[in-house]
């Protein structure tokens, strides 16, 4: 089957565990203010290929995987296109090779299970952790993404999610608090990731003339994810009375 790919990346140590072959899709539904990757909105704009000859490629780089890397597939959206990843994932097991979807779940239909059931695990953006911040933010539904994640808790598929940390927007102890309180209930998240907020994007965004929503929004410090990331363990700690 095809899918519309964006763009493949040979070796990589920053999406997921260990060293990774990934594949960018192309088409997100969603319009994150702090998105990096507006070159992935629109699903016309990726290559045409079939899920077999991208596995090929992605069949090349599995002698750097190592005990705990293997393929994952981002976007873009991948949940718009999980009957192709399906697909590549299947070609993946089949192989021996270990999968990884890198999503922010706002996409759910009847192929959903079926890609979960050959998902091993899930990286998961948690972005804000009310419905009006973030259809304010996203112009998706938070709602969605709970149900996806309802999802990967009946597969039993092992969730990092990840939380981008925006100066004036997501970086208080609140939010933190916020997304624990919604977080608490599923057992099967392994960690969280909380990621700073980086500008370089804005040229992406000049080059292909569209406005950038956080033009004026400053880099979040290194010592802000710090201080929240400490807040964060802090809290479990509390929360799990150890
Ligand atoms: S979900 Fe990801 S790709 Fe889609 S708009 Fe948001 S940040 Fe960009």
């Amino acid at each position: 089957m095809k899918g519309y790919v964006h763009s493949v990346q040979s070796l990589s140590t920053v999406d997921g565990p260990g060293v990774r072959a990934v594949v960018f899709l192309s088409g997100c539904p969603l319009r994150c203010v702090y998105c990096h990757n507006p070159d992935t909105w629109n699903r016309q704009d990726g290559n045409e290929r079939e899920a077999a000859e991208v596995f090929s490629q992605l069949k090349r780089f599995a002698a750097y995987f190592g005990k705990n890397g293997g393929v994952t597939v981002s976007g873009g959206e991948p949940l718009a296109q999980a009957a192709f990843v399906r697909e590549l994932f299947s070609l993946c097991h089949e192989n021996g090779i270990a999968t990884c979807l890198d999503t922010a779940g706002s996409v759910l239909d009847r192929e959903t299970d079926g890609l979960l059931s050959v998902t091993d695990l899930c990286l998961l953006d948690l972005k804000f952790p009310d419905e009006e911040t973030y259809r304010r933010y996203t112009g998706g539904s938070l709602r969605q993404t709970m149900r996806f994640l309802d999802k990967t808790r009946d597969h039993g598929v092992p969730v990092i999610t990840r939380h981008v940390i925006v100066p004036g927007l997501t970086d208080t102890t609140d939010y933190i608090d916020a997304m624990q309180a919604l977080l608490a209930p599923y057992a099967n998240i392994r960690q969280n990731d909380l990621l700073p907020f980086r500008r370089l994007c804005a040229d992406k965004y000049r080059r292909m003339g569209i406005p950038f929503p956080l033009e004026a929004t400053p880099d979040c410090p290194e010592s802000t994810i710090r201080t929240l990331r400490g807040y964060w363990q802090d809290s479990k700690k509390r929360v799990s009375g150890s």
